[in-house]
């Protein structure tokens, strides 16, 4: 991205917008943090209850004032600052209750935005931010989050549909192959298509969204995605044939980190972006652990298990032979009347010599300390990122969304993971675990260190230009 230099003396100033949910904003941020770092002014929309929390678990003033043209906003996400925004609430609340809020205020800011909005970076989600960007002329270049793989399959799911490979009946083998995703033929198999995908109905309403904003997100003036060629290099050039500008420009954590590296050294105070206070007391528990022998286990944001799912895994991880370090959000774990949090406290008290649990760890810190030898994880992109880059091998258990392909291509592609979708049993996840940090612990090692020492490269930051449109309807500020 460029500015028009002869028309114009001051940085370029870019709008970012994230969905408001943690694993959205934590890669958005840091493009942020990216472009301020490159010279743009930066404004970061965030909804009003996601930076109550920023503000409260992280020192964002401190940080972001060395940006002197970053600024934060806020708008509305559509619901009370009180509601809980727990379970299923967002694909449930998207449509009806806070597309039409969001997209009225995101018009608002950028009509009154002193000075005027070059360029809008929304999230591939948000796609009637295109509608508000097309209306005022304003170039837009959408970021998807998830996984690239997961974008291309979302985006083959009209076409899986018409091959008659959905939807899948219920008594089907769910290992056969799904054919119809270019590029994917050899290894996604019913069960690694996102959940939705194993509804009867093809007509539901979380596709037929995710399919919409999906195609929508190729409208746009330039997609960007949190990848590096090196690793998803194959499903690029296939997200290509339908876009020539779509740019892989991470993992963004890891720029973030060298470029901040190369400027201040390592010890400058790197910004965590997170919404739960952080339990840094586990830090002081890995750093007295022998090296790689702890097993770090977090299912990310999001998710949440039953208590039934919590005991399975918890007794997997005490019967095998290694440590663990396990994030249990709080209202994490559904069970009748705080029989979740009393399960939780149980299992603390049962694991002191095994295990050390915490509410919310500082993960990317967890992950690159010497004590972890592997990751058990939900396959959050984000946190397969973050795993990819640390050259920690996981255990998948996906939940929703990309993750399912995410766990598939960690495990089938990469080969830095063992996959245990579909299942929660403790036999399984005590074996898992011994293969992982035992009994194939080098091979899992030697695999996960060769991607993340000759795959993850900087990437080199190139102009693209972007041209302003007539705007559809009234004058801008
Ligand atoms: N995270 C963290 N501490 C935790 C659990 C998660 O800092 O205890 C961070 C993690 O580093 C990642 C993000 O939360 O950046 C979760 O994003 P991801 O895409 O993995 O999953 P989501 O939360 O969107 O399901």
């Amino acid at each position: 991205m460029e500015q028009d230099r002869s028309s114009q003396s001051r940085p370029p100033h870019v709008l970012v917008f994230p969905l408001p949910i943690q694993g959205h904003i934590n890669s958005m941020i840091k493009l942020a943090e990216l472009l301020a770092i490159a010279g743009f002014k930066l404004t970061f929309l965030n909804s009003h209850h996601n930076h109550e929390r920023l503000v409260k678990f992280n020192n964002i003033a401190a940080h972001f004032e060395r940006y002197s043209g970053f600024q934060f906003k806020t708008i509305t996400d559509g619901l009370p600052l009180d509601h809980p925004r727990s379970g299923n609430w967002f694909l449930d609340m998207f449509e009806d209750t806070m597309e039409p809020k969001m997209k009225e205020s995101l018009r608002e800011v950028l009509v009154n935005s002193s000075p005027p909005v070059d360029c809008i970076i929304a999230d591939g989600f948000l796609g009637f931010a295109l509608d508000v960007a097309k209306e005022l002329g304003i170039p837009i270049i959408f970021f998807r989050t998830s996984s690239p793989c997961c974008f291309w399959v979302y985006y083959s799911i009209p076409d899986i549909i018409q091959a008659g490979e959905l939807p899948i009946n219920g008594s089907e083998d769910m290992d056969r192959l799904i054919t119809t995703v270019p590029g994917m033929e050899t290894y996604l198999r019913c069960r690694d298509l996102p959940t939705f995908c194993r509804k009867l109905d093809i007509e539901d309403s979380i596709m037929k969204l995710v399919v919409k904003q999906t195609r929508k997100s190729l409208q746009a003036d330039a997609l960007i995605l949190n990848t590096a060629e090196e690793l998803d290099g194959p499903i690029l050039s296939q997200i290509r044939t339908k876009c020539s500008r779509v740019y892989a420009v991470g993992p963004l954590h890891a720029q973030l980190n060298t470029r901040i590296n190369a400027k201040h050294g390592e010890s400058y105070d790197h910004f965590s972006n997170t919404l739960w206070e952080v339990d840094k007391s586990c830090m002081f528990w890995l750093n007295k652990q022998p090296n790689r022998s702890v097993i770090y286990v977090s299912f990310g944001s999001i998710t949440s298990t039953s208590r039934e799912q919590l005991v399975e895994l918890w007794y997997g991880l005490l019967n095998s032979k290694t440590k663990f370090l396990l994030v249990v959000r709080p209202n994490s774990v559904i069970g009748k009347d705080g029989e979740g949090e009393d399960v939780v406290m149980e299992l603390m008290e049962k694991s002191k010599d095994r295990g050390y649990i915490v509410n919310w760890a500082p993960q990317e810190a967890v992950l690159n300390h010497p004590a972890i030898g592997g990751f058990f994880t939900h396959n959050g992109w984000n946190s397969t990122l973050e795993s990819v880059v640390a050259g920690v091998p996981m255990i998948c258990w996906p939940q929703f969304a990309d993750q399912h392909v995410n766990c598939r291509v960690v495990s089938e592609v990469w080969k830095i993971g063992l996959d245990m979708k579909d299942v929660c049993d403790s036999k399984i996840v005590e074996k898992m675990v011994n293969d992982v940090m035992v009994d194939r612990k080098e091979e899992f090692a030697k695999s996960a260190s060769e991607i993340a020492k000759e795959e993850i490269k900087m990437v080199q930051w190139r102009p693209i230009h972007l041209k302003r449109s007539k705007a559809e309807t009234r004058t801008r500020r």
